[in-house]
């Protein structure tokens, strides 16, 4: 059973509690290295109000660190890499795809559906960039190599080792610092002779991508999952572990919609600016981690919070996208260009809680 410090975690647990058969119930915490210090006061008071132990688990990279150093030591790559990019001639006018005869050719325009809207363009034709070396450079190599060693944080050995943060599109932080950690534990189990079922606090209607969560399904030999909230709601949820008497995380009063990594890579603008307002030492932290995952990055840099940007100069993709700069984005109305004034002037209440948790 993996506790998370979170709501649904929490009663996934009470009702794994209640049916299973005492010492048969083995809740587990993946620390990611990237929590508030509340939510492991919260893990401390669980174990005292339910008496049970909560098996924390930490992923290591010491090895992947090491393994990385010496590849960039090593590195005598020669190869380049190239790009298809649209061609242009050397007064840096477009250059368009032609016919035999040597005329510009005409395509239909095509809409956003990819609906023709019966107009004709030229299309600019493309060609391959000059390409740019696989290799680290020296400079990079000095930068990486000077502060590339196991810091005890998995979140942050994590991305020195993959020399950038996650992102939307490549999450791997779940994945190294959640999956695999609660599914190695779990192998472990059955290779001791058990049989194990993964009890799981998911709900259908947290995201389009749980709507069709099934409640319980067979994963392999001796591996079941078992999902007994998938049909709540938030509400219920909260009202089952306040009708037994136990207390849902503090961080919840204070206008956090999630419990989990603070501040999350994914975490939208009024969490951000609610984490600016209550927890600032947590954005000090992320700057820092900027700044020393962005020297083990070949590029020089890497934000926590991704985004696409067209600019070519990385100092100013740097300068638009890091933490400090998320935040003032998180103060402004849907757009991004002007604040929102009543946002700003926001001061920190007693609770905050998306919920309406608040007496
Ligand atoms: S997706 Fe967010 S909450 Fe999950 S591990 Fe990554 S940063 Fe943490």
């Amino acid at each position: 059973m993996s506790v998370s410090g979170g709501k649904d975690s929490l009663a996934t647990l009470l009702i794994a509690l209640e049916r299973c058969p005492a010492g048969s119930v083995v809740p587990i915490f993946c620390d990611t290295g990237n929590e508030d210090q509340a939510v492991y006061d919260y893990l401390d008071y669980l174990e005292a109000a339910l008496g049970i132990t909560i098996t924390r688990l930490k992923a290591d990279f010491a090895e992947q660190l090491a393994a990385k150093r010496q590849f960039i030591a090593r590195d005598v790559r020669t190869r380049r890499e190239y790009r298809r990019v649209p061609k242009t001639d050397r007064a840096g006018n477009p250059v368009y795809l032609r016919d035999k005869a040597g005329a510009v050719r005409l395509f239909p325009v095509l809409d956003e559906d990819g609906e023709s809207t019966g107009e004709l363009a030229p299309r600019q034709a493309k060609g391959w960039d000059g390409g740019r070396k696989v290799r680290w450079s020296n400079k990079a190599k000095r930068r990486a190599l000077s502060v590339m060693f196991p810091s005890g944080n998995p979140f942050l050995d994590l991305c020195m080792w993959k020399g950038r943060f996650p992102s939307r599109k490549a999450q791997f932080c779940t994945e190294e610092l959640k999956r695999n950690m609660a599914v190695g534990f779990q192998l472990d189990l059955i290779d001791a002779g058990h049989r194990v079922i993964s009890w799981q606090g998911v709900r259908r209607d947290e995201s389009a991508n749980r709507r069709h969560a099934k409640k319980s399904e067979r994963v392999g030999p001796c591996l079941w999952t078992f999902r007994p909230i998938v049909e709540w709601t938030a509400q219920q949820v909260f009202d089952f572990a306040a009708a037994r008497g136990v207390q849902p995380n503090p961080l919840y009063r204070q206008g956090m919609t999630r419990v989990g990594c603070m501040p999350c890579i994914n975490c939208g603008k009024a969490e951000l600016r609610q984490i600016a307002v209550r927890f600032p030492e947590h954005l000090q932290r992320i700057a820092e981690w900027e700044r020393t995952v962005g020297m083990c990055a070949k590029r020089g840099y890497s934000t926590f919070m991704a985004d696409a940007h067209s600019a070519a100069d990385r100092r100013q993709v740097f300068a638009d996208l890091n933490i400090w700069a998320r935040i003032e984005w998180s103060k402004t109305t849907r757009g991004g260009r002007q604040y929102d004034l009543l946002q700003v002037l926001d001061e920190p209440a007693a609770c905050a809680s998306a919920y309406g948790l608040c007496e």
